[in-house]
């Protein structure tokens, strides 16, 4: 056997245990996070939490105040554990 061929074996070999591995140690604890984003009423200071979408960033004016119809700004976006 060429030597350069034994080297592909192990190399093969390797990245195959590196991945079973990974999947191994993974798999215990798969934790899913969600975004989600801060939004407060530039008007009253009403605060509301809710589901971050993509394209959101923090200085947004996102929506309407519930309570004094004022803009709602992103104030945070953050990722949460979901449970
Ligand atoms: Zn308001």
């Amino acid at each position: 056997m060429e030597e350069s061929t034994i080297y592909l074996i192990i190399a093969v070999s390797l990245t195959i245990l590196f991945l079973i591995y990974d999947t191994y140690r993974r798999r215990p604890r798969r934790t899913i996070y969600i975004t989600r984003e801060l939004l407060v009423c530039t008007k009253c200071n009403y605060r509301v939490e809710r589901d971050a979408e993509p394209g959101d960033f923090i200085g947004l004016l996102k929506g309407k105040c519930p309570s004094c119809g004022g803009d709602l700004k992103i104030t945070g976006i953050y990722a949460v554990e979901k449970k």
